[in-house]
Parts: C-alpha cells; sequence; structure tokens
C-alpha cells in the first residue's frame, strides 16, 4: 500500500467528511530479530520496522467526540462516535478499543481532543507483527499533530502502553510501540528497556545474500485472552523469589522453585542472546546469527512454552529446507515466524513450508521477505 495507503486514508476521510483532512500520519509494524519476553523483564530487544503500516487520516473536532472509520479492502467500516468525557476501559469495543484508548491516555494527559479519524492499513491483523500498536502509535501521533503538542518518543510510547494494557487490556510491554515510534530504514534498534537506550544498528541482510522471510501462519492469536499475562506474573514471581528487581538482573536460576526456572532460564538466555547477535551484526556476521534464532526458538519452545505446533512446523520446515535459523516473534500462540535465509533458497524455504503446512492440514501460511523500513511520522 505505502504511499498510496495515506492517500486511500486521505480519500475515504473526504468521502466521509467532505473535507480533506488536516493531516495523515503511520505507524509500522515490526519484526523482532530476537529478544522476545524480554521487554516486561527490563531486558534486550531488537526489532526493525516493516513497510507494512497503518495510517491515520485526521481533522479535529470542537465537541470532544472522536469519529472513527477503518478502510479495508475498499469497504469502509464506520463505528459509533465516542465522547472523549465518557470513555473508560470497558466502553469500547472490538477495533474501536485502539484508538480509543490512545485518546483516553492522551486525555489524563491533558493533550488532544475531539477528532474525526479515518485509517487505513496493511499490517496483517493479529499475524504477531504488531498491527494493533501501529494503530495506536498512528493515532497518538495524529492526535497529538492535531493538537500541536510534541512530547518526547518514550512518553509517548509509555502512553500508548498503557492505552494497550489498562483500556485494551492486552498487559504487553514497550517493545511494540518503541520500535513502530524509533526504527529506521535499514537498521534494527537495539533497545534496553531497562535504561531506554537505544542503538540503531545497521542490518543490511541483502548486502550478505541474506534475507529474512517472515511466515505468518495465519493463526490468530489474541494476547487478551492466552497465557500472557500468566507468563509475566510467572515473571514477576521468580524475581522476587530472587531478591531482584526483574528478571533481568537474575544470574540463573538458583533458588527458583521448579515451575519457575525455565521461565528465568529463557529470559536469562535470551538476553544473552540480544547481546550476541549485536556483535556479530556489528562484526558483519550476519549467518552466524541463524544458530542463535534457532536457539531463541527452542527456548520459547521448551522453557517459556509460548509456542504451538504451526510456529514449530514453520521454524523445523524452513530450516529443513535451507534457512541458517529460525524462530516465532511476537507473543507467540500463534501469528508469525521468521527465517534467516540464503537469498537463492528463498522459493526453496518457502515451498519447505507450504508443504509441511499442507501435510499437517493447516491453512496456508503466508510469506513476505522483510527489509527494515522507517519508523512512524506524519506522511502529509
Ligand atoms: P497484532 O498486533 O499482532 O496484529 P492484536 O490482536 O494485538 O494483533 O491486534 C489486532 C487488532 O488490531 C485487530 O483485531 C483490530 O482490532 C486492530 N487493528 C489493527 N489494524 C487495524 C486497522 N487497520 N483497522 C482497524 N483495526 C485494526
Ligand atoms: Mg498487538
Amino acid at each position: 500500500m505505502n504511499s498510496t495507503g495515506s492517500n486511500i486514508a486521505a480519500d475515504a476521510f473526504r468521502r466521509l467528511h467532505g473535507a480533506a483532512p488536516a493531516g495523515v500520519w503511520s505507524a509500522p509494524g515490526r519484526v523482532n530479530l530476537i529478544g522476545e519476553h524480554t521487554d516486561y523483564n527490563d531486558g534486550f530487544v531488537l526489532p526493525f520496522a516493516i513497510p507494512h503500516r497503518t495510517w491515520v487520516a485526521a481533522s479535529p473536532r470542537e465537541d470532544g467526540v472522536i469519529t472513527l472509520a477503518s478502510v479495508q479492502d475498499g469497504q469502509v467500516e464506520v463505528a459509533e462516535p465516542v465522547r472523549l468525557a465518557e470513555l473508560e476501559p470497558g466502553t469500547a469495543q472490538g477495533w474501536v478499543a485502539y484508538p480509543a484508548g490512545v485518546a483516553w491516555v492522551l486525555r489524563q494527559q491533558g493533550v488532544g481532543g475531539g477528532a474525526d479519524l479515518v485509517v487505513a492499513g496493511d499490517v496483517p491483523r493479529g499475524a504477531g507483527l504488531s498491527s494493533s500498536h501501529s494503530l495506536e502509535v498512528a493515532t497518538a501521533l495524529a492526535l497529538l499533530g492535531l493538537s500541536g503538542a510534541d512530547p518526547s518518543k518514550s512518553d509517548i510510547a509509555k502512553w500508548v502502553q498503557q492505552a494497550e494494557n489498562d483500556f485494551v487490556g492486552a498487559p504487553t510491554g514497550l517493545l511494540d510501540q518503541t520500535a513502530s515510534l524509533c526504527c529506521t530504514d535499514a537498521h534494527v534498534l537495539f533497545l534496553d528497556v531497562r535504561s531506554g537506550r537505544q542503538e540503531q544498528v545497521p542490518f543490511d541482510a541483502g548486502a550478505h545474500g541474506l534475507e529474512v522471510l517472515v511466515i505468518d501462519t495465519r493463526v490468530s492469536h489474541s494476547l487478551v485472552e492466552s497465557g500472557y499475562g500468566e507468563r509475566r506474573r510467572g515473571c514477576e514471581r521468580a524475581a522476587d523469589v530472587l531478591g531482584v528487581a526483574s528478571l533481568r538482573d537474575a544470574a540463573g536460576e538458583e533458588g527458583l522453585p521448579d515451575e519457575l526456572r525455565p521461565l528465568a532460564r529463557h529470559v536469562i538466555t535470551e538476553n544473552e542472546r540480544v547481546l550476541k547477535t549485536v556483535e556479530l551484526l556489528k562484526q558483519e556476521r550476519y549467518a552466524e546469527i541463524g544458530p542463535l534464532l534457532s536457539a531463541s526458538h527452542a527456548s520459547l519452545r521448551d522453557d517459556y512454552r509460548v509456542s504451538c505446533v504451526e510456529l514449530d512446523v514453520a521454524a523445523e520446515a524452513a530450516e529443513k529446507a535451507g534457512a541458517l535459523g529460525a524462530r516465532m516473534i511476537g507473543g507467540g500462540f500463534g501469528g508469525s515466524a521468521i527465517a534467516l535465509v540464503p537469498r537463492e533458497l528463498r522459493e526453496r524455504v518457502e515451498t519447505g513450508v507450504a508443504e509441511a503446512f499442507a501435510a499437517q492440514g493447516f491453512g496456508s501460511p503466508r510469506m513476505f521477505a522483510a527489509v527494515p523500513a522507517a519508523g512512524a511520522g506524519r506522511d502529509v
């Protein structure tokens, strides 16, 4: 969709509201190269923005009302308008909860008023590529842009997290919105969640004859209902028992009850894998990150237990067909995997994965090669 995505949102806005929008803002989805379930443990993550984005065309309103519409495949879905003063968690259902949650948080911060918002996007939904955060971040930038406020990106990230945690009810960390806000073209973002320290690390897999293949299993996950919250609480308990602020500080699993050991083991080893990956990328030893991706998958599958059979089949089939490494990404229980693939083997890997899915009786996966794209901003 890209540059035309902005036009799609703006054209629908004109048709619905009879005038051009005051502006169009957009934000990307993301792939996390490595560092999964580490963000809410104060650890390290390494995401990049994908070219798929969500656009929000917007104009201000004076009556404290937010109107919302979303364009999908040429169809416009118009939602019930929401009144800012009446917004409370639980008052908005379905997709409206994401933009309404952002408006709710901004209002508490004393910024952002009523607005007409028209959304268009091509981030696959519920695919673990963070369409929800791309929608929330684009909405936040639109409402802030209309009000003339210019807060720091870290404030915006925190507000978006509040919207998703307290309004939508998904207990997610800081990875997704920070990635959507702060990633840049041709780089992965090395983020230390505890300190907020960021480093843009050049990432040009193509120069090394490699591609990052995204494999969307099309098994939709739900972070609200999945075991995500349970894992989070397990990590907090483990940190308590160990007497550390978070699992970021844990040196090992000693002293933990059996059921918490694997959770801690995953977080400790995953943080190490992120640091190792950054080191290898800086030394341009790209092929060597393959085994780290595979180790991450094994850890998420066996220790953290957030994989599912489709993600396991995707990772295994990709490796069998020649991928240097593969792993599930995102919260788990569905969504997408990534595979690091020599360019000349891309087709073979795609075929291998598709055949493995067919053999298991799964629906066809959606696959595309992802190159780091630009973060969120104003388009028009
Ligand atoms: P993910 O973030 O991995 O895609 P989530 O379940 O967190 O999965 O978020 C997906 C939800 O975000 C969708 O079900 C929908 O409610 C909302 N959403 C994302 N993009 C759009 C869009 N362009 N228009 C309307 N709703 C959207
Ligand atoms: Mg999401």
